[in-house]
């Protein structure tokens, strides 16, 4: 019996968040404009125009592949990709062929419930590139066009065949796409078309012994523009169960193919044969100079802020957080600043950080009140963290009013609540709502007869005369309950005590 490997590799196009188009000076991101408003002679392919190369794009790409940990190019070129469709008006797209602007990086991936837990997927290149413009077919049968799309830029990853399962090409994604808003270089968002995907597979096989039997690299199906991560998976787990069966039947694939997902269906449909480079007929664009990047590229690593991976395993590290919560805070930037902060009021009053017992136990109040509450509450309102009243000074304080047990869970929530509402400290909603005040007269006349009986010089000396002695007992009372008896109560309940002993 032979076993199958999956030997999957990625090509993922991103659109850049520039102002303007990769070439020209029309608006490259007005989302809900007309059709074929944001266009210019230029990004409509006329004769005689001169496209001029956006800098923001080539910076954005540059940080893009030292994130990827690439060697940027010294000299880097675009070229033209020539091929024939309605969507590309100049009949080429302007690209880059031999000399990307990135090449030969890697990024770290880890595999919570994986075969193997960890990996290193190779970048192969990176390279800016123009869109082209957007088909639409109409009802009635018409195809129409719109060019606004036509020229904005995009950066093309192309990855080794380093993925072995489809969850491991599905958590590389959701990675990519966090690299990029951590960057700000886009927004990456799939479902609006940000981030494009192109998925290639093949099987490789293996004897039962676990060495090869055949080749290294089969014929693959690259599973073109896939628009969701989901579909990403599934497109993927499809083919591999559609190539098991032909390598069973002994009928494996003899030649790389094309194929599209059809998710209505749940299927992957054979659309062409596979284009050969040679069919593109690249050659240098002509009209653009060759690209010098090396003092960009020394610019641009000063700019590269704390990627997810560095700032999930430094918060592990500094705070005592979860992996997976970590995992869960970094994925939101807003998020990941909020819990930094808030661990920054904490530590200043904690003192001793090196104290790691108590901090792991704060780390755990954080996290749950912070996870599970504060975003429960969040998302019910429709509010986010980026919006939201509260601040990490006061979210610091709720989290010490619960650690020292001032506040229980149940009034803790009702306080988080007013927060939200209000945007008012803890302390302050809970002076004026009498929340977490000790009011309970069983509870407080257990805590008054604990005192009396454990300063009994003090009850003689007041039982004497010393009137003077009942604010003492009081301010015993007060720290027992750290704060929370009700004033009022505790010295009637006190006075009524001193007469009946
Ligand atoms: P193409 O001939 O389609 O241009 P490339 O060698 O440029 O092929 O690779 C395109 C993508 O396909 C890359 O992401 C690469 O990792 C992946 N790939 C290449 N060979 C295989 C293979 N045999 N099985 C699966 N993926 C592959
Ligand atoms: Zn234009
Ligand atoms: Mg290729």
């Amino acid at each position: 019996m032979f076993s199958y490997e999956p030997i999957i590799g990625l090509e993922i196009h991103i659109q850049l968040k520039t102002k303007t188009k990769m070439f020209c000076a029309c608006s490259a991101h007005e989302t809900g404009a007309q059709p074929n408003t944001n266009v210019c002679p230029i990004c409509l392919g006329q004769p005689g125009v001169l496209p001029v190369p956006n800098e923001q794009a080539i910076r954005f790409g540059v940080l893009m592949g030292l994130a990827l940990n690439c060697s940027i190019a010294e000299r880097s070129k675009f070229d033209r990709k020539n091929y024939f469709y309605p969507d590309l008006p100049k009949a080429y797209q302007i690209s880059q062929f031999d000399q990307p602007i990135a090449t030969n990086g890697f990024l770290e991936i880890e595999i919570p419930n994986g075969a193997r837990k960890q990996a290193r997927i190779g970048i192969t290149r990176a390279h800016l590139e123009e869109d082209a413009a957007k088909l639409f077919h109409t009802e009635s049968g018409k195809s129409c066009v719109d060019f606004n799309r036509g020229g904005t830029p995009l950066i093309e990853i192309v990855t080794e065949p380093d993925f072995r399962s489809p969850q491991e090409a599905k958590i590389f994604l959701t990675e990519l796409r966090l690299i990029a808003r951590y960057l700000g270089v886009s927004d990456a968002d799939m479902e609006k078309g940000h981030l494009r995907c192109d998925a290639n597979v093949s099987l490789r096989r293996h004897n039962e012994d676990g060495t090869l039997a055949g080749a290294m690299f089969n014929p693959k199906t690259e599973i073109k523009n896939i628009n969701s991560f989901r579909h990403v998976e599934r497109a993927l787990e499809y083919e591999i169960e559609r190539q098991t069966r032909l390598w069973e039947e002994e009928n494996p694939p003899k030649i790389s193919t094309t194929r599209g997902w059809n998710d209505a269906r749940q299927i992957t449909e054979e659309q062409r044969s596979k284009e050969e480079a040679a069919d593109y007929r690249y050659f240098p664009e002509p009209d653009i100079p060759a690209l010098e990047l090396s003092e960009t590229a020394e610019d641009m690593k000063k700019e590269l802020p704390e990627l997810p991976a560095a700032r999930r395993s430094r918060m592990q590290n500094e705070f005592g957080l979860k992996p997976s919560d970590t995992r869960q805070i970094c994925d939101d930037p807003a998020l990941a600043d909020f819990t930094e902060q808030t661990f920054s009021e904490l530590l200043e009053w904690v003192g001793d950080t090196s104290e790691v017992e108590g901090l792991n136990g704060l780390a755990r109040l954080v996290s749950g009140w912070l996870l599970s509450k504060l975003m429960g509450l969040l998302s019910e309102r429709g509010g986010d963290i980026k919006t939201m009243k509260i601040t990490p000074e006061n979210f610091a304080e709720f989290i010490t009013l619960i650690a020292t047990k001032k506040l229980n869970n149940t009034i803790g929530l009702k306080v988080l609540n007013e927060m939200l509402e209000a945007g008012d400290d803890p302390t302050h909603i809970m002076e004026e709502q009498r929340l977490g005040q000790m009011d309970d007269e069983v509870e407080l006349a257990e805590v008054v007869n604990r005192v009396l009986s454990a300063n009994p010089v003090e009850v003689a000396r007041y039982q004497a005369g010393e009137e003077q002695l009942l604010t003492f007992l009081i301010g015993m009372v007060m720290k027992e309950t750290e704060g929370t008896a009700e004033p009022a109560l505790t010295r009637n309940m006190l006075l009524v005590k001193l007469k009946s002993i």
